[in-house]
């Protein structure tokens, strides 16, 4: 099999002397030893095998093989969340005076680490304007260890240049390069073909893709991945099998979804940017967007989610999302149904007006993630909101 897709649709763990065509939930906690002498040659390493569900399980190992076939990675982890495979990408590879690097457009809870708990345990950090690639050389310091960002940017949607980056690290060869690949997933971009050493997943967003799961997933670099491997080990941030298993079947269909997500984006993205009661409209295959070069060289597609300015700020904003009829109001994304969010008053809410004005995020701002309904429906449940909001 050559494809990517046939690979993960036909990648599944072991068969049991059951003969399952589908694969079974391994709703176990350990695994047992044939032999005193084989829970010896385990233990040691001397002998491949699984112990116990915080280290490994198989439908966790299944899991994460697929996202490595996609990512073209050497390895992986799987965790609980999204946000706790993005601790462990620090936690688990710094120490005490590292320094971290980090484009400024990145997820909530990832800059919360970054200014409220890494302070705590002497880890500090840089924020660039991703936008500009030579602030990214600037920034590094003697004790600069991870270069760190997110491309799609939430939810301003910019760019980062992954081949600068990976040129950038030519020159500085022992900073590890970490990406935060969620919003295009590995469908779409993949970043360690450029030379990236990590590539982190929150799982709940487009690969489980119907809102059910959390989960998040880390791959790249053996090296790098066995050290994290010791720090889950002792830690404990584990994917639960059951989540493995539903995340494991939903990746088959990842790329079916994307393009759905994707060609009902672009049109609603080009339906709005002709409207006259929308200031202002982003998205990364508008030949419009600022980086439109750029994202049709690192990605297949511009991804699920359109952000827009509605004319009249805030209260205009607030009254469009009750005017919604299909679409809800709630702050998830990646799912097949249309979901629109404020995410000045919601996910973004802590930073202050100047922070939140730096990532692109107006009083009149909202983030669509654009389902899988019928692209018409979609794009005529905004019209009618727009029109009865006016
Ligand atoms: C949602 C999200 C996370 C966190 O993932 P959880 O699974 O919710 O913990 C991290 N990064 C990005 C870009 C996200 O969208």
């Amino acid at each position: 099999m050559k494809e990517e897709q046939s690979k993960i649709i036909r990648q599944q763990a072991e068969r049991s002397s059951k003969r399952e065509h589908s694969v079974p939930l391994y709703l176990t906690s350990s695994f047992i030893f044939d032999s005193a002498e084989q829970g010896r040659a385990i233990f040691a390493e001397e002998e491949e095998g699984m112990v116990y569900s915080r280290y490994a399980n198989p439908n966790t190992s299944e899991f994460i093989e697929k996202v490595c076939i996609l990512e073209n990675a050497e390895d992986g982890l799987a965790f609980s969340s999204g946000m706790a495979a993005v601790f462990a990408s620090f936690a688990g590879l710094l120490s005490n005076g590292d320094h971290i690097v980090s484009s400024r457009a990145i997820f909530g809870s990832t800059h919360q680490l970054f200014t409220q708990l890494f302070p705590r345990w002497g880890i500090t950090h840089t924020y660039v304007d991703a936008i500009n690639p030579e602030e990214w050389e600037k920034a590094i310091q003697p004790n600069t260890k991870i270069l760190f960002l997110e491309s799609p940017s939430n939810p301003g949607l910019e760019l980062v240049d992954l081949e600068f980056l990976a040129k950038l690290k030519e020159k500085f060869p022992d900073l590890i390069l970490v990406i935060d690949n969620c919003f295009a997933t590995p469908y779409l971009q993949k970043p360690l073909n450029y030379g990236f050493d990590l590539s982190i997943h929150s799982a709940t967003k487009y690969m489980d893709g119907q809102g059910r799961v959390l989960g998040g997933v880390i791959v790249g670099k053996q090296t790098l991945i066995d050290k994290l491997m010791f720090f889950i080990r002792h830690t404990g941030p584990a994917m639960s099998a059951f989540n493995a298993w539903i995340l494991s079947k939903s990746i088959d269909t990842l790329g079916l979804r994307m393009d759905r997500h994707c060609s009902n984006a672009l049109a609603l993205a080009e339906a709005l940017e002709k409207h006259t009661e929308i200031a202002d409209v982003k998205y990364p295959f508008l030949p419009s967007h600022p980086q439109y070069e750029l994202a049709k060289k690192q990605m297949k597609a511009g991804g699920g989610i359109v952000t827009f300015e509605v004319k009249g700020g805030k209260e205009r904003a607030f009254e469009f999302l009750d005017a919604l009829q299909m679409i809800l109001y709630t702050s998830n994304l990646g799912d097949e149904r249309s979901i629109a969010t404020h995410p000045g008053s919601t996910t973004h809410s802590k930073l202050s007006e100047e922070e939140r004005i730096n990532l692109g995020i107006n009083p009149g701002t909202i983030r669509l993630s654009v389902g899988l309904e019928d692209q018409n429906d979609i794009i005529n449940d905004i019209l009618q909101a727009l029109e009865s909001s006016k």
